[in-house]
């Protein structure tokens, strides 16, 4: 497989893809690894991965510029990635263990009534290459943790980070047979979902995530999906200061060329300050600089994948055909690699796709409305509900609004933001499960109830 960097097209390496029985093979040592792992002391699992975080902390600068190199994101926001995966790594090492304890939860007499956790067993992780630690991170730090064993596939646009992540890992202390990394596209990602696991965690496109649902469904064993969205965004009239908040939503919907799944792909303003804050965003998106993402001044890296740009360009001439008004940007950028300049439209309604399908990249529509209500109304008529945000002077005026749309995740005056300290979890068409915070920690384990009567001492673990 040829890995390609998109600032430049140039080759950086080619590496040699898994087959249908190297596929094989890893499962069935994984199988076979993975009873064992899970009687190693719940605290032994977790000294690893505070070892693993140590180890990204080492060998950050080289980290940070192989991705770079090999998915095209700035290496400021490289750099900030890996801190963002220590920061998620640090909550699992210092919560899991309490989190997962096994106790008594009721006492009568003669009666103990008794719960413990278990780990699902080998299950398969299919990565995004969009954030490929922090997604990474999400799912199979806590699944070692709880004892499974992990088969994981990067996405074919982050595989040399999904090889460095398992030299690190192993590192750290984790046996090679309980994480291993495959090697490959949707052909291998395929291939995994024809094994039979204990268990299925996907981050990508809504797309993928249904075939991969309709794939393994039958198997009835847990199946996580962190998926797309088109998350909205009101700035309401009563801001404090709008300059302020032209900038952090400048910061939202363009941070990783947009290609974040909670980016903010819809901005709604209310009326009475449309003109106001339209030129704040618009002095905002001029400071953007597209270029090398090596160059520390540059904020705008190239697209990803090359033929994404297609759908930039398609949203951008349907929006246009159907009235809008391209205010910034709307074509691709320089001679050499896959760059797409930042973009802005507005005079843009719900008929037009740049408002309704995922962009997931640089191009953003604004939308003025009338009061709450109207902005209500259009920030739920989507498939999507992963997070949706509110800029507003009033808590609860805010609140309210949150209160009423369909999605795992609500902002106030802030956006486009993960915390590992709160479950992580889309609705719609964004996905099923969560990962992070005690929520997620409890997603690859499952729990086991004694009902123990008599003097019986407790089960050991
Ligand atoms: P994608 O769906 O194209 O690919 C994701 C992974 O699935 C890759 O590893 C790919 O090789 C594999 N794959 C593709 N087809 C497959 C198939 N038929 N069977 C099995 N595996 C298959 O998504 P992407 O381009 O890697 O990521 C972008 C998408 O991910 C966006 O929609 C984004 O919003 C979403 N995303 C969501 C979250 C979240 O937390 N909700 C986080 C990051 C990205």
């Amino acid at each position: 497989m040829k890995i390609i960097n998109p600032a430049t097209e140039a080759l950086i390496r080619e590496v040699k893809e898994d087959s249908d029985l190297s596929v094989r093979k890893k499962f069935e040592r994984a199988q076979a690894a993975q009873c064992q792992w899970a009687t190693v002391p719940i605290s032994q699992r977790v000294e690893a991965m505070a070892r693993f975080e140590r180890l990204l902390d080492e060998e950050t600068d080289r980290l940070a510029e192989v991705l770079t190199s090999e998915v095209g994101k700035p290496i400021r926001e490289s750099h900030n990635e890996l801190a963002g995966a220590r920061h998620r790594i640090r909550y699992f090492v210092e919560h899991s263990e309490a989190v997962l304890e096994a106790g008594t939860v009721h006492e009568e007499t003669g009666m103990v009534e008794y719960l413990e956790y278990e780990p699902l067993g080998v299950v398969g992780n299919i990565s995004a290459w969009n954030y490929p630690y922090l997604v990474g991170v999400n799912v199979f730090v806590p699944a070692l943790i709880g004892g499974n064993a992990v088969l994981y596939k990067p996405s074919e646009y982050a595989t040399l980070t999904g090889l460095e992540l398992g030299r690190l890992l192993h590192r750290a202390g984790i046996p090679k047979d309980i994480f291993q990394t495959l090697v490959g596209g949707p052909a291998i990602g395929k291939k995994l979902l024809r094994l039979p696991l204990d268990g299925y965690f996907f981050t990508g496109s809504y797309q993928t995530g249904r075939s991969i649902a309709e794939a393994v469904r039958s198997r009835l064993v847990p199946l996580g999906m962190e998926l797309g969205g088109k998350d909205p965004l009101y700035v309401a009239d009563d801001v404090l200061d709008i300059s302020q908040v032209a900038k952090a939503v400048v910061e939202g919907c363009f941070y990783n060329n947009g290609q974040s799944c909670c980016a903010v792909e819809r901005v709604y303003v209310q009326q009475k300050i449309y003109r106001q804050f339209l030129e704040a965003f618009l002095g905002e998106v001029k400071k953007l600089r597209v270029g090398d993402p090596l160059d520390p001044t540059v904020t705008q890296g190239p697209i990803t994948r090359p033929r994404h740009r297609l759908l930039l360009e398609v949203q951008v001439r349907d929006a246009v055909a159907k009235g809008a008004k391209l205010l910034e940007g709307g074509h691709r950028w320089g001679k050499r690699g896959f760059f797409f300049e930042p973009t802005v439209l507005t005079r843009v309604n719900h008929k037009m796709r740049v408002m309704k399908e995922e962009t997931f990249g640089p191009v953003i529509g604004i939308q003025s409305v009338r009061d709450d209500a109207q902005a209500v109304r259009l920030m739920n008529d989507t498939e999507y509900g992963l997070t949706a945000a509110v800029y507003s002077g009033s808590e609860s005026r805010a609140r309210a609004i949150l209160k009423q749309i369909d999605a795992g995740t609500g902002y106030w005056n802030c956006c486009d933001r993960v915390s590992p300290n709160l479950p992580w979890s889309g609705r719609k068409h964004s996905g099923i499960g969560a990962t992070l915070s005690t929520v997620g920690i409890q997603t690859f384990v499952r729990p086991k109830a004694y009902h123990l009567r008599g003097d019986h001492p407790l089960p050991s673990c």
